[in-house]
């Protein structure tokens, strides 16, 4: 088969779908073709981390099924479709249900959980859920089960330590830094997070690691690097994200971290745009929701022939702990200053300050997360 279609978006995660409703406020018509490995559905994935202890089946997180979408939007979407290869030459796809060329090209591809090199008969045991389906897989292997054990106490492993527990479960979360969200918070407010949590009923195993997970019968036991061992039903790794930067870069697309585009979103290649987890602009990969939203908004005139730049202001990104709702606003890397952390009546507040006193970046838990809006005025944009 082969078609031609304007707009060629792959990917329908946020940023697929973000993009293609951003186009659809400028141009009711122009032509969308959207190719997803995954069914087209809609669905929240922040609340893949916050669902569990409500019970929620996989499929009560679908908000709009694919057909909804399609007319919703009017788009084309070809779903349960894997892109294989990109030939820039001929602004060719080659997927697995044939061929298909562009004449714009998005590459809205979302990025993998890093799966770290395990040892032990149950190694290959290890789950991760960063989409629904595994979402549904991580919730059948946990029926009925007692103990799970976490790799990674950053920010989606905190997430999901604190779902389990509120879900009934005992979790022990193992990670190799000597605090929670590593470099998101100021010592202090990491203290706290971890006491909040562990009152909750999570058990912390820091500046260690996982050296082999081994079953033993109805157990897996993991042996840490410190000597001790922990045993549980089932593992989780939430380690961190990796770009999904393959196809791309065997199409001859510049990579780094991540696809690496200019501040149009354009990659090395004409026609060729990227944004979302996968993306990688002026060095920074932020795989969050807010970065989406901006860059959605700026490549949709883009892509209809009004050339806009993307700029981001700060962006806080909120910790779903409700042990202890925190918000960070991490320095930039490298950012010169330090932390200043002041306990208030039932909260944190942490602000990261040059030597002039001015906000580089703040993280609030509590009660001081009401200081969210004031405090993010005072920040620098991320990107100008
Ligand atoms: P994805 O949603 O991963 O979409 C990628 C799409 O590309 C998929 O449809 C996939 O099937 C498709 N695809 C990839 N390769 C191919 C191919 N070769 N062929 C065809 N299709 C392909 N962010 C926040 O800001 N706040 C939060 O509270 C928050 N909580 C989170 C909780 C969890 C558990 C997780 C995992 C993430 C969370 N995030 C949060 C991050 C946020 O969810 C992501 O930044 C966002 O959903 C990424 O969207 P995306 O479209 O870039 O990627």
């Amino acid at each position: 088969t082969s078609q031609s279609s304007s707009i060629v978006i792959i990917g329908s995660g946020l940023a697929g779908y973000t993009l293609i409703r951003e186009i659809r406020k400028l141009d009711k018509t122009a032509p969308i073709t959207l190719i997803t490995r995954e069914p087209g559905y809609f669905y929240s994935k922040p609340m893949l981390s916050t669902a569990l202890a409500s019970n929620k089946e996989a499929a009560q997180l679908i908000s709009t099924p694919s057909e909804g979408m399609a007319t919703q939007l009017e788009v084309n979407i070809l779903a349960e479709t894997d892109v294989t290869a990109i030939d820039v030459a001929t602004q060719t796809l080659q997927t697995s249900k044939g061929v298909l060329s562009y004449d714009k090209l998005v590459l809205a591809l979302g990025a993998d959980q890093i799966q770290l090199p395990l040892e032990g008969s149950a190694a290959n045991e290890v789950l991760t859920v960063n989409d629904l389906e595994d979402y549904a897989k991580f919730r059948g292997a946990i029926a009925n089960k007692k103990k799970v054990a976490i790799l990674g106490a950053g920010l989606i492993g905190c997430e999901f330590a604190n779902d389990l527990v509120l879900g009934g479960y005992e979790v022990d979360v193992i990670d190799l830094a000597s605090q929670v969200l590593g470099r998101l918070l100021p010592e202090a407010a990491a203290k706290e997070l971890q006491n909040k949590l562990s009152t909750a009923g999570v058990r912390w195993h820091f500046s260690t690691t996982a050296q082999a997970i081994n079953r033993n019968g109805n157990v897996i036991e993991i042996s840490l690097a410190n000597g001790n061992s922990i045993s549980c039903d089932v593992v989780l790794s939430a380690v961190g994200l990796k770009p999904r930067i393959d196809l791309a870069k065997a199409a001859g697309i510049k990579t780094g971290l991540g696809i690496q585009v200019n501040r149009e979103l354009e990659t090395s290649h004409k026609n060729i745009y990227s944004l979302g987890d996968c993306a990688e602009v002026e060095g920074l990969v932020l795989p969050y929701v807010m970065p989406i939203m901006q860059s959605a908004r700026a490549l949709a005139p883009t892509l209809l022939g009004q050339v806009t730049a993307l700029s981001y202001p700060a962006m806080p990104v909120m910790v779903k702990t409700p042990a202890l709702p925190t918000i960070v606003s991490p320095p930039a890397k490298g950012a010169q200053g330090q932390w200043k952390t002041t306990a208030i009546e039932g909260g944190i507040e942490a602000r990261f300050e040059a030597a002039d006193g001015k906000l580089l970046g703040f993280a609030l838990m509590g009660t001081a997360t009401s200081q969210r809006a004031s405090l993010t005025k005072e920040l620098p944009p991320i990107l100008q």
